[in-house]
């Protein structure tokens, strides 16, 4: 999955420092980002070296490589589609670009206090924002779930109404407040497609900072009827698919959903992965 970036280690601590040569630093502009393609089709981003801007936001490292956040354009770079991230190899800096991107998107709609209205500032040593007024916030992380209903030998996928993506998914959805994410799982199951589950067992997580989410991957089992009433408003469609059926995964490999219709593919659903 995208997070899998071993024998690369990623370090979230906050220690910021100043940038170095090899550092990288990312700058968005909308769903926008600073890249340019290399002779080897490879996609670069902005060296320490090459960037003027002064003051630039620390992020995280990833060994002894860190990230930052810019502002400002940077000569012979263009900001490309954030599409073109999800191909970008390394794998590492595929994870640190939809990283950097989440921490971006919370930074730009967290600029005032949501208490008093006064500029927000960089907590020193916290990854936080901190007004005067005392408020201070950390950066939001929307939990979500993606559920494989499983009844016999065939598995629930489905297709999204309306979205970009046009492959193979799972019933998924945010964790609502008050809400256990084994109800979300229940609740999500009915609303897209109208069966019961029971036997929810964990799966795996996995950051997804394209939706600022964090997904809990669940698999369940049938419970009743397996008579199938699609949400038309979300989905496109909705089907049961028995093993032998399902093609290979191999362009969905980075993320959670593709693991798990892969997964339970090799049948394989009942080992749990760290
Ligand atoms: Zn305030």
């Amino acid at each position: 999955m995208i997070q899998d970036i071993q024998p690369r280690r990623y370090d979230n601590a906050y220690t910021p420092r100043e940038k170095r040569d090899t550092d990288i630093v990312f700058v968005f502009r909308g769903r926008e980002i600073l890249a340019r393609t290399e002779e080897d089709g490879a996609l670069a981003f902005p060296k320490g070296a090459e960037v003027r801007q002064k003051k630039l936001q620390y992020l995280f490292s990833i060994d002894d490589q860190a990230f930052f956040l810019g502002t400002e354009a940077v000569e012979d770079y263009e900001f490309v589609p954030m599409r073109a991230l999800r191909c970008c190899e390394p794998k590492d800096l595929c994870f640190a670009g939809m990283t950097a991107w989440h921490l971006y998107n919370w930074y730009d709609t967290h600029r005032f206090c949501g208490k008093c209205g006064k500029p927000m500032a960089h907590h020193e040593t916290l990854r936080a924002l901190q007004c005067s007024c005392g408020n201070l916030v950390f950066p939001v992380i929307a939990p979500a779930v993606i559920v494989g209903v499983i009844n016999g030998d065939k598995i629930l996928v489905t297709r999204y109404a309306g979205r970009e993506f046009k492959g193979l998914a799972l019933v998924a959805g945010f964790c609502e407040i008050g809400e256990t994410a084994e109800d979300t799982v229940r609740r999500e199951v009915m609303e897209e497609a109208g069966v019961r589950v029971k036997n929810i067992r964990y799966f795996a997580s996995q950051p997804w900072g394209f939706a600022s989410d964090l997904l809990l991957g669940y698999y369940a089992e049938l419970d009743g009827s397996e008579e199938i009433h699609i949400d038309e408003a979300e989905l496109q469609s909705a089907a049961w698919v028995s093993r032998d059926k399902l093609e290979p995964v191999v362009e969905n490999r980075l993320s959670l959903t593709g693991t798990m219709i892969e997964t339970f593919r090799l049948g394989k659903e009942n080992h749990r992965i760290p």
